[in-house]
């Protein structure tokens, strides 16, 4: 009876695993031709200055985050598409358009705020990511120290001399490093200890917290007062309300992100921020 019940269980979810991969295969095809069809682009988040009310002039930087408008099934989402990416080694020419795409696209800005950028942990590990960051700052003409990779705690894990070696090398280029989502993985102390970041973003999952739960304020106020501690600056990631922000503020917290700040946007959205006027502006309303 028990292998009757299996044997049903089983025979249910073959036709949905097989649509799954079947899926799967046909998004990565897609994926591989969405670089040169044009279907990627770029959003821009702002990240301000910690400040109880937020004016044009606490805009530091931005975040550029990846999209994908897929010609039949719309928007794909970073969290589907970049992993598939990973898994199949597109990430590093897909990692290298949306480098090049940013960093000329704060070189354009005439404002000179941050540009923050995403690496994955595929993409880190390449053996020729220094010099494809380097070649990318000579081209775009983008002052290395504007430029901030965003790493997470998973590339040192899987290979933490090798992660301290690059992480050495890039900042050598003179670009700076945040740490992302910190908090939400294997948080080690060590690494905080080992490699001066420049920022530290604290995950999103703490800072929506706050406010109803006492744990998350007391890590919050930890990690600022441990980034302050080692001189690193922290930065607060999805804050969505006024009260999270004035927690932040009070506790000390050096910057904000989150879409009581900006919603991730085409940075037509955010011209008058960044400066952005003339011919590729004209061109962009135009349409
Ligand atoms: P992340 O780097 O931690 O980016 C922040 C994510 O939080 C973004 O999601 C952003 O849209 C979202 N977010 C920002 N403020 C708020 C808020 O107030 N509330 C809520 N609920 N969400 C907020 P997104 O754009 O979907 O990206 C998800 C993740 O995908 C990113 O997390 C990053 O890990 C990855 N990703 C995105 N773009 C790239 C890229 O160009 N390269 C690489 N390697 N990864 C990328
Ligand atoms: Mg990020
Ligand atoms: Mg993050
Ligand atoms: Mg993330």
């Amino acid at each position: 009876r028990a292998k009757a019940k299996l044997r049903g269980s089983v025979s249910l979810y073959e036709p949905e695993m097989d649509r799954q991969i079947r899926d799967r295969r046909v998004l990565h095809q897609d994926l591989s031709a969405a670089i040169k069809n044009g279907e990627l682009s770029l959003h821009y988040q702002p990240q301000a200055n910690g400040c109880s009310r937020v004016g044009s002039e606490d805009f530091v930087g931005f975040e550029a985050l990846a999209r994908w408008f897929h010609p039949t099934r719309g928007f794909v989402p970073p969290s589907d598409f970049i992993p598939l990416a990973e898994e199949s080694g597109l990430i590093v020419e897909m990692g290298e358009w949306i480098l090049r795409e940013a960093c000329q696209e704060a070189a354009s800005w005439s404002k000179p705020l941050q540009i923050a950028v995403n690496l994955s942990p595929a993409q880190f590990l390449n053996s020729d990511l220094v010099s494809a960051v380097h070649g990318i700052l000579l081209e775009t003409g983008l002052k290395p120290s504007r430029l901030e990779l965003e790493i997470t705690e998973g590339v040192l894990i899987e290979d933490f001399d090798r992660g301290l070696s690059l992480l050495r090398r890039l900042t050598g280029l003179g670009v700076r490093i945040s740490m992302d989502d910190f908090g939400s993985g294997y948080s080690s102390l060590t690494y905080l200890q080992a490699f001066p970041f420049d920022k530290i973003k604290i995950d999103r999952a703490f800072v929506m917290n706050l406010g109803h739960n006492p744990q998350s304020a007391a890590i919050v106020r930890a990690v600022i007062g441990l980034g302050h501690g080692l001189g690193v600056s922290i930065v607060a990631e999805g804050v969505e309300t006024q009260q999270q922000l004035d927690f932040l503020v009070a506790e000390g917290c050096d910057a904000v992100q989150g879409y009581f700040i900006g919603k991730p946007a085409p940075i037509e959205q955010y011209a008058r921020l960044v400066g952005l006027s003339g011919p590729r502006l004209a061109i962009s309303r135009a349409s």
